[in-house]
């Protein structure tokens, strides 16, 4: 089988085709400490692309809650078992992953350890919501951090992976890497709706639609792509927690380029469960007041670090890292640069123009609190 190098475990792996790179590579950051499961995201996207025949029950973007919320049930916890029994130690060593990757642990005859979920597991897919680890009495305050009694939204959409299993699996040939971005997605007038997709991908990501008889699943909103737009779902995000754009390998980092400083510069943001070996391109800020040992599990041994830095932060060190946070939800057009001018951090398009341009504090004016001119008493003076 052939081999390719997959920078997220710090190894090669084994995968079905000769990796073949994209011109660029599509990726999302999204920052868990400011989602609101507000879900407008997974409105934007059922709006805009799956409201036909058979998507009924369909999200291609999702919201849930952890530890107890999953679309489809138990995606996460199918996945850990399944590599559990396949014997697979989940164990890293500065850095690289020393474990099998859902490929390289696919029973004889099969090109992907996966599963398959039921039709109705994906019914619920709120199922769980602001439910937290451990039980709460009426009047517990939380004050400090860590603590048992914890939860935070996971937004999904499909990672558009450097290797995706759904494109392995597929017998038809109808999953394919777009080259002039990366994005993946399914032929329909190839897909005979095997479901072998379905069956591979460990993020649970394609979705059957049995009106159609098809596999359907996210596109990464291709269209606006070409056009230098970011996804709905990353332009409609109430929390603003979301900035796409164009992620480097580690070997041609571009620190002005917003996803290389946040993945590479600073590693705040993380790969979800990459030792499933995919290389999956949206990553996570992971959120600081889960406990260590379950960030670590979903985003790997880069947890710690990442932590670590939104902390500091917070504390004002970072200021740069501060400053970029602050582009997010601030332009719909894909920042392909960024840089921080006095008061200001400023996004610039592929060709350098300006994109916009925000101010490092946000005024506030006080207005005096009565209107001389009306006569009135003024509600909001700020
Ligand atoms: S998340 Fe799943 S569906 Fe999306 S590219 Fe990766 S393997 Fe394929
Ligand atoms: S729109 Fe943003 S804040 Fe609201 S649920 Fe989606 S990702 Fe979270």
């Amino acid at each position: 089988m052939p081999k390719v190098y997959n920078w997220q475990l710090g190894r090669e792996v084994e995968y079905l085709y000769e990796g073949v790179k994209p011109k660029r590579q599509f990726a999302v950051i999204m920052n868990l400490n400011k989602c609101i499961a507000c879900q407008t995201c997974t409105m934007a996207c059922k709006t805009t692309w799956s409201s036909g025949r058979g998507q009924e029950y369909m999200l291609w973007n999702n919201v849930e809650t952890k530890p107890n919320g999953f679309y489809p049930l138990g995606w996460d916890i199918h996945l850990m078992e399944k590599l559990e029994e396949a014997k697979v130690e989940q164990v890293w060593e500065n850095g690289v992953y020393k474990g099998k990757t859902i490929i390289e642990a696919a029973p004889t005859g099969e090109r992907v350890l996966g599963w398959m979920p039921e039709d109705l597991d994906w019914a619920n897919p709120n199922i769980g919501e602001d439910e937290t680890a451990e039980e709460v009495d009426i009047g517990t305050v939380i004050d400090h951090f860590p603590n048992p009694i914890w939860m935070f939204y996971l937004p999904r959409i499909c990672n558009h992976c450097s290797y995706p299993a759904c494109l392995a699996a597929c017998p038809r040939k109808a999953i394919y890497k777009r080259q002039e971005d990366g994005i993946v997605l399914i032929d329909p007038e190839r897909c005979e709706g095997y479901q072998e997709c379905v069956r591979a991908c460990p993020y649970k990501k394609p979705m059957f639609n049995q009106v159609v008889g098809i596999s359907q699943k996210c596109i990464g909103c291709f269209p606006k792509v070409e056009q230098g737009l970011m996804p709905q779902c990353v332009t409609t995000c109430i929390g603003r927690i979301r900035l796409m754009g164009f992620i480097n390998e580690p070997d041609k980092i571009d620190p002005e380029n917003p996803m290389d400083f946040l993945v590479h510069v600073k590693k705040v943001a993380l790969p979800l469960y990459p030792q499933t070996g995919m290389q999956p391109n949206v990553y996570y800020i992971p959120p600081i007041t889960v406990p260590i040992k379950y960030l670590r599990q979903m985003f790997g041994p880069g947890a710690d670090n990442a932590v670590e830095t939104y902390k500091r932060m917070r504390e004002g060190k970072e200021p740069e890292l501060q400053a970029l946070l602050l582009l997010f939800g601030s332009t719909e057009f894909i920042p392909h640069k960024f840089k921080v001018e006095g008061d200001f951090v400023l996004a610039f398009d592929e060709k350098g123009n300006e994109l916009v341009k925000v101010p490092l504090t946000e005024p506030i004016i006080m207005r005096p609190a009565t209107d001389p001119k009306l006569g009135v008493t003024r509600q909001d003076i700020s």
